[in-house]
């Protein structure tokens, strides 16, 4: 005999979204003193975010988490997942810890100097929008197709973008490092909006140069393409960046679409 059907529920509007998978992980390194990288995954709230803090004593480490506290915050208690509203928070979310980071500074003047890259991702109904800002970066593989979906804001990137420079010639620039867009740095913070629709099985990338400068594009590629699940990739991203010398603090989210 068949079973009575249970009563259908009606589904709150958020269940209609693709559901995401999240992990992420940092990393010291090899050869730097302590983790100014941070980074959260919100399955609940639909967002993730990575952070790589700058500045001297420490301070780096405080604006990162100022970055990742501001955007918790502003994300708290918000459902309504129609795009305008999404990229009307992460705007709301990049001027806030812009903000707050100045705000730190004028308190404590050692923190001076302090600021932060960051790369903060969330989804809406339909699709995703991605605040970013500085060095880090957002890449995309679908279909097994790796797109960088964010330009760095930096020296090196310009003058690849003026022709000046090639790609090869960028890797080990002396200058590579310099970044004239970050989190903290002036009153008038300039990021960039990027958003797009998402398919089945996008896999979204959020990573600290700590793996950029380390590992080229074709071997994170192969990485996000291995059979492998996400925490197991997100581990042999950090184990690549570590082998290849670990310059820095390697900080690796990554959000599957169901
Ligand atoms: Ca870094």
């Amino acid at each position: 005999m068949k079973k009575p059907h249970p009563k259908r529920k009606i589904q709150p509007k958020a269940f209609n979204m693709p559901q995401k998978t999240y992990t992420g992980k940092t990393d010291i390194g090899l050869k730097r003193e302590n983790n100014e990288d941070a980074f959260v995954i919100s399955p609940e709230l639909n967002f993730c975010l990575a952070a790589d803090g700058m500045g001297g004593a420490a301070a780096g480490e405080v604006a990162s988490m100022i970055f990742a506290e501001t955007v918790q915050e502003i994300f708290t208690g918000n459902t309504d997942s129609s795009e305008q509203e999404i990229k009307q928070r992460v705007q709301n979310a990049f001027k806030s810890a812009n903000k707050k980071i100045l705000e730190d500074i004028i308190q404590n003047p050692d923190h001076r100097g302090m600021g932060c890259t960051a790369e903060l991702l969330a989804f809406s109904e339909k699709g995703f929008v991605l605040g970013h800002i500085g060095d880090s970066r957002t890449y995309r593989l679908r279909n097994r197709q790796l797109k960088q979906l964010t330009q760095d804001h930096t020296l090196v990137q310009q003058q690849i973008d003026e022709g000046l420079l090639s790609p090869d010639g960028a890797r080990d620039h002396p200058l590579r490092n310099v970044i004239f867009r970050a989190v903290g740095i002036s009153r008038d913070i300039s990021m960039d909006l990027i958003s797009g629709d998402t398919y089945s099985e996008d896999l979204f990338l959020l990573c600290s140069d700590g793996l950029t400068d380390m590992v080229q594009d074709d071997q994170i590629q192969k990485i996000l393409c291995s059979e492998a699940n996400i925490d197991r990739k997100a581990e042999a991203l950090i184990e690549i960046a570590k082998n290849a010398g670990g310059e820095d603090n390697i900080t690796v989210v990554l959000a599957a679409v169901d």
